[in-house]
């Protein structure tokens, strides 16, 4: 066999796991593959039709059901999606069936499904962190905010889908939000130094032998314009990120990425799936705040596109301990903005009818939480879907996307205006024209 190629069969029939846009993007990718024949998402959501994904009626926590559909359909291997699934330990239990899956075993996952965890892991391997302190009661940990400056973060140590997170001004403010948070029934807290600086997300995409590393992008984590607002689960996303410097980029690499990877393979953690790194490029340099142990929503939705290789063979490369194929990426830029129910992250307005949204060559459609009636998409969650535009550069790719949003009613929904203005500079007015900020 030479270079480059690949024992990977075809006619695959693949499964992906979870509902959300995120799943839809990476079904979609995995059905672009010439190996690929169908790809079924459990549970999936009905907006993924459109693009040929077949949805299948199981809770991403129900392994059993899960495990036999594989057997039944003869899925060659799953890909999981969300994080609940690798932390309730989905791999672990595929793996004992003798089934091929692409994800982190338990015990790494906790990578993400810990903060405690997670930042012993960077202290271990000095991969550059905020400094940080894990406490058990409210009182202990208001006592311990005498060892922060202001503002503090406020971190729940468990699963919290963005959501976990307070930065507090003040002391003041954080002793409420420490009590409110124990009273609320969290069990440990983790409180953090404030970094400042500019926020990234870096993908690895981890096999057994080696690594490799996806575009970049940038996410809107606020809820409104400008980052006002309550933390979500991502409102917007872009990539690449022309503002960031190859010597910036380089650093990441050397000082982040090398001593994580370093430190999974000595921990032996069974790691073949992706690893996301969430840093803040701060004037010391790189400073991680989170493991995730996925793909990330709505990044995966602006950095798939840009991928020209075959993703499927990189996936199936991992999972048979060959070496991994490099990832070749268009010049292109891809911009995200998420359309979400009004309200959320707060209470929010379920059952609005949403718009017919057509695709065109440069606008495409993610799926989150839909659900049909009488032939017609309609809200039913936070998140309902992301419009895409991959174009030649950011400046067109957010024009596009802004004005095909502005052509279309979105009743008891709302986006931001501002999705890439870090990088261009530009921000949408109502009209969907792009003006100076
Ligand atoms: P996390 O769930 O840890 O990613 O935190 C959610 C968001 O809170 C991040 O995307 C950041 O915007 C912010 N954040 C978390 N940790 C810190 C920190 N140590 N300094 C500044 N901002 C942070």
């Amino acid at each position: 066999m030479g270079e480059g190629e690949t024992q990977m069969k075809d006619d695959l029939k693949l499964l992906v796991v979870g509902s959300g846009g995120r799943e839809h993007a990476i079904a979609k990718k995995l059905l672009a593959s010439p190996h690929v024949s169908q790809v079924y998402c459990a549970p999936g959501n009905p907006g993924m039709t459109v693009d040929g994904i077949i949805p299948v009626a199981i809770s991403e926590l129900d392994f059993p059901a899960l495990k036999g559909f594989c057997y039944e359909e003869e899925i060659a291997w799953t890909f999981v999606g969300p994080e609940n699934a690798l932390v309730a330990g989905i791999v672990d239990s595929f793996e004992a069936d003798g089934l091929k899956i692409f994800g982190p075993a338990k015990t790494a996952a906790q990578l993400e499904g810990s903060k405690d965890f997670a930042m012993r892991f960077m202290n271990k391997y000095a991969v550059p962190t905020a400094s940080f302190a894990t406490f058990s009661d409210s009182a202990s940990a208001i006592a311990g905010l005498a060892e922060f400056s202001e503002p503090v973060v406020i971190k729940a140590d468990g699963l919290a889908a963005g959501k976990g997170v307070v930065i507090a001004q003040t002391k003041e403010q954080a002793k409420e939000e420490i009590a409110l948070m124990f009273k609320k029934g969290q069990k440990r807290l983790v409180l953090s130094e404030f970094l400042s600086g500019a926020e990234y997300s870096l993908f690895v995409a981890v096999g057994r032998k080696d690594y490799r590393i996806l575009p970049m992008a940038q996410d809107h984590k606020r809820a409104f314009d400008l980052d006002k607002g309550l933390n979500t689960g991502g409102m917007g996303a872009y990539s690449p990120l022309p503002q960031l410097p190859e010597a910036d980029y380089q650093r990441m690499l050397r000082e982040v990425v090398a001593p994580t990877i370093a430190g999974l393979r000595q921990e032996e953690f069974d790691y073949c799936g992706i690893l996301y790194i969430g840093l803040i490029m701060t004037e010391q340099g790189p400073k991680v705040i989170e493991y995730n142990v996925r793909l990330g929503d709505p990044e995966t939705q602006v950095v798939l596109p840009r991928i020209t290789s075959d993703f499927a063979e990189l996936i199936d490369c991992a999972l048979n301990g060959n070496a991994l194929p490099a990832i070749e990426v268009t010049a292109k830029a891809c911009l995200g903005v998420v359309v979400a129910a009004s309200g959320y992250p707060g209470e929010y307005l379920k059952g609005q009818v949403l718009p017919e949204l057509k695709t065109t060559d440069e606008i495409k459609i993610d799926y989150a939480n839909v659900s049909e009636k009488a032939e017609q998409f309609i809200g039913n969650g936070g998140r309902l879907l992301c419009v895409l535009a991959l174009e030649d550069d950011l400046q067109l790719a957010q024009a596009k996307a802004y004005s095909y949003l502005a052509q279309h009613e979105f009743t008891d929904c709302y986006y931001r205006h501002d999705i890439g203005t870090k990088a261009t500079g530009k921000f949408s007015g109502i009209d969907g024209e792009l003006k100076d900020l």
